[in-house]
């Protein structure tokens, strides 16, 4: 049997998911379908969410957005990778490049070649080896120059940081010039279709009646139809994740702004440094059983570059997601699927692989659960990995100087993530399964920063002469140094193609 088509889309929520949704609907589906957007001033977005990782490209491209535009309209900065401080142990440091590391030779990776240097004593951290990361520490950044695969060069991986709020408006303008209609307004009730439960309309606080087929949630935290109206339940991770608030407060940069963002571990929690052109975002994220507001706040005021240029924003949180992100015909996105702390920047990636997935599994109005299922199905295993990887920086600590870090230390973890640790810890292996979204590359690097050392390299490398094996590495470490070095600096690049203006 055929269904309707689904033509009536109804968007619930205007923060960075609901204009993301809704740009990417409106230049996939043509202008052949109704999209509304609904969202409300008086209550706001959440404000925050500015660091992205290199996917968020591949969206841009998608809408065909000028990124010289994009960066001077949004007062974005460039990314090559997130530095670490202070997780393995206070005084550590390293760096998660995006991008490849050193150069892969025959069936093996460049880890492994570096490995057994390393355990011979020759050589020390593998962030040398890695473009991105060498061209962050010297604050160099430039788009990669096709000059074919034999140029780290060509390999430089990025993203960006930028003001969520600008990004939010850039894309509703992006929206509303291809049909995308907005009404301000605020939703006060939702009305279930009585013979299956199904969403039928919401209702805005003046009485107005929107109806619809399909229906985005991405009302934020308070997930306003998946939850409040259609009591999806949630899954809670607190026990892996503890973290459940955030304070966040933008300062004045004092510097050139730093093609990475920074995360440094505290007490209780971490600290975030996103540079932007125009201010520098920080926060502290923490867990409140183990500081309370008052010390995080004081904390997070102490370790700014430049003065505040606020009071600390408080924000409260719940790690974990929705058990379905799609039930009935209603899909949750952005905050009202779930929340993952940024250490890794994946929310945002995350909305943006949900619109992609919903474009895919675009339904008819018979919403079959052979495809639902599917959609929650993969989701989930998404969600899950990211997951594993962000216990990963708590857990594989040697830090014991707060309770906090005793506790993630000795806390249990998903089986999968000990079933990566071991095998990494055996021989430095690592395999990527199905489509998990990091790879080797994040998984190598942040298994090392966090101290996990291999007891041994697979064996094929000693194939290679002790003498060969020696050159082999000096040659990657030297190309990558006198690519960075080739590099402009950071800020040279932004004040020559895409300098923001000064804030109104
Ligand atoms: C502390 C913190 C730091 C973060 N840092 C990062 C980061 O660095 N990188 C990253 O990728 N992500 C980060 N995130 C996540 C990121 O902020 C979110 O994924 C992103 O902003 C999307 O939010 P949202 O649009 O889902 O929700 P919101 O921004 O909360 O938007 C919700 C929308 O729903 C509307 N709404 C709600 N109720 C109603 C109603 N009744 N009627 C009408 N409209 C309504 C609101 O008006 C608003 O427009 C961070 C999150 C937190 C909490």
């Amino acid at each position: 049997m055929t269904h309707p088509a689904v033509k009536h889309i109804v968007i619930v929520g205007g923060g960075t998911a609901g204009w993301m949704t809704a740009a990417a609907m409106a230049k996939v589906l043509l202008g052949d379908f109704s999209i509304r957007l609904i969202e409300s001033d008086d209550i706001g977005t959440v404000g925050v969410g500015e660091a992205t990782i290199p996917q968020i490209r591949q969206f841009n491209q998608a809408l065909e957005i000028d990124e010289n535009d994009f960066v001077r309209q949004t007062q974005a900065t460039f990314k090559l990778g997130i530095q670490f401080v202070d997780w393995g142990r206070l005084g550590d440091s390293y760096m998660h490049g995006f991008g490849i590391l050193g150069r892969d030779r025959g069936l093996l990776s460049f880890h492994h070649y570096w490995l057994k240097a390393h355990l011979a004593g020759k050589v020390s951290a593998i962030g040398p080896y890695c473009l991105n990361v060498a061209a962050a520490l010297h604050g160099k950044f430039m788009r990669p120059p096709d000059l074919g695969a034999e140029s780290p060069l060509s390999s430089i991986a990025y993203a960006y940081h930028f003001d969520a709020g600008l990004y939010a408006r850039y894309l509703r303008r992006f929206a509303e010039a291809r049909g995308v209609r907005r009404t301000e307004g605020k939703v006060k009730e939702t009305v279930l279709r009585p013979a299956d439960g199904f969403i039928e309309a919401i209702v805005l606080d003046g009485g107005e009646k929107i109806p619809g087929d399909l229906f985005i949630d991405c009302s934020g935290f308070r997930g306003l139809l998946i939850e409040q109206a259609l009591h999806t339940g949630y899954e809670d991770w607190t026990h892996w994740l503890p973290c459940d608030r955030a304070l966040a407060v933008p300062c004045t940069s004092v510097g050139p702004p730093t093609p990475y963002t920074r995360s440094t571990a505290r007490e209780a929690g971490w600290q975030w440094r996103i540079p932007l052109q125009h201010r520098i975002g920080n926060g502290y994220v923490y867990s409140s059983a183990h500081i309370s507001d008052d010390e995080a706040s004081a904390r997070l005021l102490a370790n700014l570059d430049g003065a505040p240029l606020s009071d600390p924003r408080p924000l409260r949180f719940v790690t974990g997601r929705r058990r379905k992100f799609w039930n009935r015909n209603c899909v949750a996105i952005g905050l009202a699927a779930g929340f993952m702390e940024p250490l890794e920047s994946t929310s945002i990636h995350l909305i943006q692989s949900a619109v992609t997935m919903l474009l895919s599994f675009f339904p008819d109005q018979g919403f079959d659960p052979v495809m639902t299922d599917r959609f929650n199905e993969k989701s989930t295993m998404e969600w899950e990995r990211i997951r594993d990887f962000l216990i990963l920086h708590y857990h594989a600590t040697e830090r014991s100087d707060t309770t906090f870090w005793n506790d993630c230390r000795t806390m249990s973890v998903p089986r999968r993530l000990l079933d990566y640790m071991d095998l990494f810890r055996h021989s430095g292996r690592f395999y990527r399964e199905n489509e998990e979204l990091f790879t080797q590359t994040s998984w190598v690097q942040v298994m090392l920063g966090q101290r996990i050392t291999p007891r041994s390299y697979h064996p094929l490398v000693d194939l290679l002469s002790d003498a060969d094996l020696d050159a082999f590495i000096a040659n990657v470490r030297h190309i990558i140094e006198r690519c960075a070095d080739t590099m402009p600096p950071h800020e040279k690049f932004i004040a020559r193609y895409c300098a923001a203006n000064p804030p109104a």
